[in-house]
């Protein structure tokens, strides 16, 4: 059966998060990982995304990658194709924004392009052209200080403008309010005009299903995953429906832990009290396989009367040490590497049902257990849901890739609760 929509996202966590509105919005969803080979075999899905790291790669690379992702989806049937960007907007003026929505225009030959990065459940809205989050001016937000891409200008347009060869315009909430034919007739007039993109504006979840109705009538759209919400809307109410359960595959449970961020931390603390939770040595670590071996043996010891875990985390004080040591970049990927082969011998050990925190640290574990695709199941906190394998050398697993602050305290006893 071909897809009724295609995705194409800047990277993993942000793929899961997408994902997980498509199947909450009545969607059968498979995420992919990278465009996979043909001979891999899709269940029958509604909608696919596929996952790239492109958010922060030269334009020209993320363009490529973005361009075949794209191909591969309509190729399968898909009508529509976003690309899904961060609700923050991260990008600089070389893009990767604008270059691949631009590209996506081209190769569809379509008119103005709907952008908007709105998610109000998540805080982010968009009034004319400028973006709020959780309250703030984008430039007034954390993210003006962001390390890769400070968000200094809060007007989308400018800022879209300036990674963007065409000129880029303005859908503002009064005409998105007039519904989902006056947002084409004003997207129309502005095609007419040459205008690449429009910054839609954003503020409840019906101007973003008036969005995604508006959005279906034209192959591509920009937006996070508040523009995915109103194209699964959109496209639900047109027949689509889903009750995410996914087949259980038995098997070892176990947590690794890369993420030190406060939620994290604080998720361990309370399973310390429910399961055996082995701390890293990460200054070990750093010298060579035997503290991978250490943790690996302490797991053997423990793991078939229940689940394990096992955390590289550390509070920002200690983590601070390590970077000061053996600098930022280098300890992170070092770390990422050791708990992603730590993840990959737990599964050659029997695991099937693995919980990963932290979004390098789960993009790390992933890649390393060359998961093509994943079906995606129940939600178990906002933004993170049951992943089933589709295909890979390890047979069907469960996973949960957790990003960063995503989940409540108890969120490791929920996961390993809600994974068969
Ligand atoms: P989050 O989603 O919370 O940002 P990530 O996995 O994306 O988590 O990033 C955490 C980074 O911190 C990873 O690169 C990981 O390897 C690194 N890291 C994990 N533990 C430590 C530690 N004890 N000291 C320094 N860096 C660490």
């Amino acid at each position: 059966m071909p897809i009724l929509l295609g995705a194409v996202a800047d990277d993993y966590t942000g793929a899961s998060d997408l994902a997980n509105t498509f199947s909450k919005n009545g969607l059968r969803t498979v995420q992919t990982i990278g465009a996979p080979p043909d001979t891999l075999p899709l269940p029958d899905v509604d909608a696919v995304v596929v996952a790239l790291k492109i958010r922060s790669v030269a334009a020209d690379e993320a363009v490529n990658a973005a361009r075949k992702a794209r191909e591969w989806l309509t190729a399968r049937g898909a009508k529509h194709v976003m690309y899904k960007i961060c609700s923050t907007f991260d990008s600089t003026d070389e893009g990767n924004i604008g270059p691949v929505t631009e590209a996506f225009r081209a190769d569809a030959q379509a008119g103005t392009v709907i952008v908007t990065p709105a998610f109000p459940e998540t805080g982010r809205s968009v009034y004319l052209a400028h973006l709020f989050v959780n309250g703030e001016l984008l430039s007034e937000s954390p993210l003006k200080d962001h390390p890769l891409n400070p968000m200094r200008d809060p007007s989308l347009v400018r800022v879209l403008a300036r990674q963007s060869k065409a000129p880029v315009g303005l859908l503002d909430l009064a005409t998105i309010a007039r519904g989902a034919d006056a947002v084409n007739a004003a997207l129309a007039d502005m095609s007419a005009r040459n205008f690449g993109a429009a910054i839609a504006d954003a503020v409840f979840e019906t101007d973003l299903e008036i969005l995604g109705r508006a959005a279906l009538q034209s192959p591509v759209s920009t937006g996070a995953s508040g523009l995915g919400l109103g194209l699964a809307r959109a496209l639900a109410t047109a027949g689509a429906t889903h009750e995410p359960k996914l087949d259980p595959v038995g098997g070892l449970s176990a947590i690794v832990a890369g993420s030190c961020s406060k939620a994290t931390l604080e998720q361990l603390a309370i399973a310390e009290k429910s399961m055996p939770v082995l701390r890293l040595d990460t200054d070990a670590l750093m010298r060579g396989d035997a503290e991978i071996l250490r943790a690996l043996e302490w797991a053997g010891e423990r793991i078939a009367k229940g689940p394990v875990a096992i955390a590289a985390s550390a509070t920002p004080d200690a983590v601070a040490r390590m970077q000061e040591k053996y600098g930022r970049e280098s300890a992170g990927h070092a770390i990422e590497q050791a708990t992603s082969r730590i993840a990959a011998e737990l599964v050659a050990r029997g695991v099937k049902r693995l919980v990963v925190a932290g979004g390098e640290t789960s993009g790390a574990a992933v890649d390393r257990l060359q998961i093509p695709a994943f079906l995606v199941g129940p939600e178990i906190a906002p933004g993170v849901p049951v992943l089933r394998t589709v295909g890979g050398p390890h047979g069907a697993m469960q996973l949960a890739l957790k990003s960063g602050n995503f989940g409540g305290p108890e969120f490791f006893a929920r996961a390993l609760g809600m994974m068969g």
